[in-house]
């Protein structure tokens, strides 16, 4: 039975290095999901920026054309002033004039809010598209690895679980079932404990000297009467 005692401990190792390639086969593809998500997101922002952006600038020209258009207009109004015979005529001119001038003031303001506008975007921008890239090729390089780490899950299982079965046939089957039936009980898969300064090492609690001497005998299966695991005696202990 000391044998298999110790070797329990092997066993328990083992399943738990399957334990923890087992989550990982849910916890890396969620991680890869979530950060090809935030990745996806900041890509559309600085996107909708740079759109934003180029959108402004096409408005801008727009109207700088519409301003030339303005003010030649302006100009052939101004020259047929000279050229007008009543004062009924050169009052609807003199209105025209006001009317395109008032148009051009208004013009003006617009390229010049624009200009502002586009600058401060443009800044913004900037700045935005260097934090994304930044996210960018660190979350790359992560998904990179999670990927990688990923293909080699499966490979790694069958090596340990290669190692486990030459475990499992050094250990009694009283030990391996007792082993087996606790371990699902307790979540954190820890099913065999080391006695650690006269405690119970999984839950802490300290042993009542007989069961201690009992554990230090190594001839039968101990558990922790508090938390149920089973207790094992760890030979450099000073106890
Ligand atoms: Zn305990």
């Amino acid at each position: 039975m000391k044998e298999s005692l110790a070797r329990l401990l092997d066993l328990q190792n083992i399943d738990l290095e399957i334990d923890a390639l087992g989550r990982s086969r849910v916890e890396f593809p969620t991680e890869i999901s979530r950060l090809e998500e935030k990745l996806d997101l900041s890509r559309k922002d600085v996107e909708g920026k740079r759109k934003q952006s180029e959108d402004l600038e096409t408005n801008r020209r727009l109207m700088e054309g519409e301003l030339e258009a303005i003010q030649e207009d302006l100009k052939k109004h101004q020259d047929r002033l000279y050229e007008v015979k009543t004062n009924r005529e050169y009052d609807a001119l003199q209105h025209e004039i006001e009317a395109l001038k008032n148009r051009m003031d208004e013009n003006e303001t617009g390229i010049l809010e624009g200009i502002e506008l586009g600058d401060g975007l443009k800044e913004r921008l900037e700045e935005e598209e260097a934090t994304f890239k930044e996210l960018e090729s660190e979350s790359l390089a992560t998904i990179k690895d999670l990927k990688k780490r990923l293909g080699s899950v499966e490979d790694n299982v069958k090596e340990w679980e290669e190692k486990r079965a030459v475990v499992e046939i050094q250990i009694e089957p009283r030990a391996l079932s007792a082993y087996n039936r606790i371990r699902k009980l307790i979540k954190t898969g820890v099913a065999v404990v080391q006695v650690e300064k006269s405690s119970c090492g999984g839950c802490f609690r300290q042993l009542p000297p007989q069961l201690r001497v009992e554990v230090r005998r190594q001839d039968q299966i101990i558990r922790c009467e508090n938390c149920g695991r089973i207790v094992v005696w760890k030979d450099e202990d000073a106890d």
